[in-house]
């Protein structure tokens, strides 16, 4: 598989945040974060959220970082059509 892109400029600057899973390093895939819901056991009238990739909304929860954070690290954008299809176009 090709390396993957650099996260868009755009995402940075408008202080976006990215769905990563952990560890945050080199290399780790950044995702468009979306937000599952859940109620609260026991609290039927709350609920939870948690951060997961668009691209893979039934996986386990990721940890949310803002854009320029997670570049920072080296994190790489996920190319899939729900996150962000457009980093494609930043590649060499
Ligand atoms: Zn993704």
């Amino acid at each position: 598989m090709a390396a993957l892109p650099r996260l868009p400029q755009n995402l940075m600057a408008g202080g976006m945040s990215v769905a990563v899973r952990l560890p945050l390093e080199p290399g780790a895939v950044a995702h468009r974060a979306t937000r599952n819901f859940a109620p609260v056991e026991g609290f039927p009238s709350r609920t939870q959220h948690f951060v997961v990739p668009a691209c893979r909304p039934d996986e386990d929860p990721c940890a949310e970082f803002t854009a320029g954070w997670a570049d920072h690290f080296g994190a790489v954008a996920c190319t899939e059509p729900s996150c962000f299809p457009e980093s494609m176009g930043d590649a060499p």
